[in-house]
């Protein structure tokens, strides 16, 4: 049986929604192998709960493979955390580790930033906060009281507020400092696609002039209460933003956990941190064992 309580408790209890519209749908009290209805409304509730029409069909094809199910919630659990493969958390080996912070305005990327320079303090490391969201008035004072509370260094934005040159202030404070971890927060408009890719690749530029091989993670926030709107968002970045892992945010309150299944298993990206709540503590590591089974059992 799964751990109960600690941080399983937690998760459990954010995915409390996805986990009843699933497992409702899905009736694993009366599923049996030989009932041809039983896996199709498997498949339709995988599907609605935005695990994704290839993730589905793999899970399907697995279990079928399987000949005999004893607890369905306990082999489909088994089988998403196969899917899933193994935890991989972030690479903070360089020093400064450089960590850029990408994704949509309102997924929850400067609050991302704040909870992450807290979860880093926490762990001994030494942090500096670049404010390079200069698109939405209020990111900047936001990301101030974050880092404030975090006891993290903050560089704002010079007047003008090229996203650009917050990160190269970021990163040569950051070394100057000998901080061990730069986190650069960014601007996230989508209604100029283009010009948000290109704005990116322009502060990954400055970013890997300065100090080369960085930054080292460029982690996309993703919302997962906008379900396969989020997953389309995870294929645009992850195509051409350098993408190297996933943010998960708002699981608390979102029916839509599966999500997580088809970002990992159809984008190839490793999803590692889940936010759990608006609160500066609410950042876990991902864990594959813990969130298949807080999913489906
Ligand atoms: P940004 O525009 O991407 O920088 O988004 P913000 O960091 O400003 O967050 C947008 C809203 O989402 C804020 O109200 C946050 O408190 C909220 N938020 C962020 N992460 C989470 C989370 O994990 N759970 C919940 N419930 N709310 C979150």
């Amino acid at each position: 049986a799964p751990e109960r309580g600690g941080f399983f408790g937690r998760l459990r209890d954010s995915l409390a929604k996805s986990r009843r519209a699933l497992t409702a749908e899905i009736g694993a009290g009366t599923f049996s192998v030989g009932d041809e209805e039983a896996w199709e409304r498997l498949e339709e509730a995988l599907i609605h709960g935005d695990v994704g029409v290839r993730a589905t069909a793999e899970l399907v094809r697995r279990l079928e493979a399987r000949g005999e199910i004893g607890d369905l919630g306990e082999a489909l659990a088994e089988e998403i955390e196969a899917l899933f493969g193994p935890a991989v958390t972030l690479d903070l080996s360089a020093s400064p580790t450089v960590i850029l912070v990408v994704g949509v305005n309102g997924t929850g990327k400067t609050t991302t930033v704040g909870k992450l320079a807290q979860k880093l303090r926490e762990h001994g490391r030494t942090v500096l906060v670049g404010a390079g969201d200069t698109f939405r008035a209020a990111a900047e004072e936001q990301l101030e009281i974050w880092a404030e509370r975090a006891g993290a260094d903050f560089v704002g934005a010079p007047a003008g507020g090229d996203p650009a040159a917050v990160a190269f202030d970021a990163v040569e404070a950051g070394r100057a400092r000998g901080r061990d971890v730069v986190i650069v927060d960014t601007a996230g408009r989508l209604h100029t696609q283009s010009n948000l890719m290109e704005e990116l690749a322009k502060v990954r530029r400055v970013i890997e002039g300065r100090i080369a091989g960085a930054p080292h993670e460029t982690l996309l926030v993703v919302d997962a209460t906008t379900g396969q709107n989020g997953l389309q968002q995870a294929r645009l970045f992850g195509e051409s933003a350098g993408v190297t892992g996933v943010a998960l945010t708002k699981l608390d309150g979102s029916a839509k956990g599966g999500v997580a299944v088809a970002i990992a298993y159809e984008l190839g990206l490793p999803v590692k941190l889940v936010g759990v709540g608006e609160g500066i503590d609410d950042l876990r590591p991902f864990d594959p064992r813990e969130f298949a089974r807080a999913l489906v059992s």
